[in-house]
């Protein structure tokens, strides 16, 4: 499928540039079609002393309990997607603590920025991309086997739930 510039609408080719890699260029105006990893944010809410987790609908790892997250959408900051993706998937208003960290990975094409929070108001109920929400304490926190799908994001996302709620598990 031939894609076009968005500049000025043009046919791209694809090149590959000095630094070896493969890149889309617009054969009119040369404008590079540049591809860059679409951030995610995380919200990791703490709620009298267990992290708040939904049953996610869609893939990556569909079926798996992890932190809520989602796409950050032009017109919004990181924090404020956070906060949106928080209320669409818990039905819970939060506030942030500050970032617990960002998580990226050369073959996966999305970079996630998990904040830690807690909870300032709503009520618990999965919504949107939630199949369930619920609040886990360390000692009944949700036995899951690591995917085995291959695929590398399954496996990344894997272990950056593992490594993001790790202050929230005993195991
Ligand atoms: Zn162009």
């Amino acid at each position: 499928m031939q894609r076009h510039c968005q500049h000025c609408g043009a046919v791209l080719v694809a090149l590959t540039f000095a630094d070896g890699k493969l890149r889309e260029q617009c054969e009119r105006c040369g404008a590079v079609a540049w591809r860059n990893p679409t951030p995610v944010g995380m919200a990791l809410i703490e709620h009298e002393g267990r992290l708040v987790l939904i049953r996610r609908l869609a893939d990556p790892l569909a079926g798996y309990w992890a932190p809520p997250a989602g796409y950050v959408e032009t017109g919004e900051s990181v924090p404020e997607a956070v906060l949106r993706e928080a209320r669409e998937e818990t039905g819970l208003e939060i506030a942030l603590d500050g970032l617990l960290d960002v998580y990226s990975r050369a073959d996966v094409n999305v970079l996630i920025v998990a904040y830690r929070a807690h909870v300032i108001g709503g009520v618990l109920a999965a919504g949107d991309d939630a199949i369930e929400a619920g609040l886990f304490a360390p000692d009944e926190w949700p036995q899951e086997p690591p995917p085995a799908s291959g695929a590398a994001i399954d496996e990344w996302f894997y272990g950056v739930i593992r490594d993001a709620t790790a202050p929230w598990r005993r195991d």
